[in-house]
């Protein structure tokens, strides 16, 4: 079974209430071979929430507590993040996910590029908080760009 982020099979989860619809991720989901997770909304946001990127580091930094997430007024949501992240890590562990695609650039799913901290558009090489977790506990984690490129 594949693990899909939430947004790229359509669903309305973006911290502004849009979604990143592919729609062959989304008849994956329809056909019952992946499953949706948003990690963010598992950590305890809403929709709408502010934009968060990741400040000093990549995921992999804030899982060591060398980096921060947070939100682009200051409020330090770093500790929701980690919450979400678990929590997703339990779901893959729980439904033996095969692959998990995240949404690339996301400081929670990003698994190749995340945005910078300085809330620019300006993005790093770099893991967001879950892709980070998933990946030490030996799941393969990859973007939507990759699967489409590889799977379809
Ligand atoms: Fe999509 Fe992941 Fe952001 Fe949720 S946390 S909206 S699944 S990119």
């Amino acid at each position: 079974m594949i693990l899909v982020s939430s947004c790229l099979a359509g669903l309305q989860v973006r911290y502004n209430g849009t979604h990143s619809l592919d729609n062959r991720i989304s008849k994956l989901v329809g056909e019952n071979q992946a499953v949706t997770i948003c990690p963010e909304m598992l950590g305890g946001f809403s929709i709408p929430r502010e934009p968060a990127e990741i400040v000093g580091g990549d995921g992999e930094d804030v899982l060591d507590g060398k980096a921060r997430v947070v939100e682009k007024s200051g409020n330090d949501v770093t500790e929701l993040y980690i919450k979400g992240a678990y929590a997703t890590l339990e779901k893959a562990k729980k439904m033996d996910a095969t692959l998990v695609v995240l949404k690339e650039n996301s400081p929670s799913c990003g698994s190749l590029m995340i945005y910078n901290g300085e809330f620019k558009g300006n993005k790093i090489v770099g893991n967001g908080v879950t892709s980070a977790l998933l990946k030490r506990n030996g799941l393969q984690v990859i973007s939507e760009e990759q699967f489409i490129e590889n799977f379809f």
